[in-house]
């Protein structure tokens, strides 16, 4: 096992898990749905296969709601810090760019652009909804 290990964690710290390698994907969801849930304009997410993924202490404090089957969304329940959004049609792992601590975050692209309401000038690609592989049209929009 050569591969390297993040660190992340809750809130409050009682939630601590490790990501191992390189994620599929990094950027910015601007969706209603991830603003609602995080009460932020935003979500820094970065995407893992599941088995990258390990939560290293305080299982049982994670809690979890699906509004929709795709997204298992999952927080501390002693803090409410939230922590990552499992996919299982995606077989993806959300992880939550601001919960890795030693993680070297470069976004590579934004999604759900035409819900933004924090629009941002960084030059990378604005993804009307999602990229075909993920359902959807892979359309490009200006920034
Ligand atoms: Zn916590
Ligand atoms: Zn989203």
């Amino acid at each position: 096992m050569s591969e390297t290990n993040y660190h992340g964690s809750c809130f409050c710290g009682e939630v601590q898990f490790t990501v191992s390698g390189k994620p599929e994907a990094m950027g910015y969801c601007h969706c209603e749905s991830c603003r609602r849930w995080s009460a932020g304009p935003v979500n820094a997410f970065t995407l893992w296969k599941p088995s990258a993924v390990n939560i290293t202490r305080g299982k049982d404090k994670l809690s979890s709601y699906a509004k929709s089957p795709n997204s298992q969304r999952s927080w501390c329940a002693q803090c409410g810090g939230h922590v990552l959004t499992e996919h299982p049609e995606w077989e993806l792992t959300d992880v939550y760019a601001a919960t890795i601590r030693d993680f070297p975050y470069v976004a590579g692209v934004h999604v759900n652009y035409q819900e933004t309401q924090l629009p941002m000038h960084d030059g990378l690609p604005k993804l009307r909804d999602f990229p075909p592989e993920f359902g959807g049209s892979g359309e490009t929009m200006k920034e």
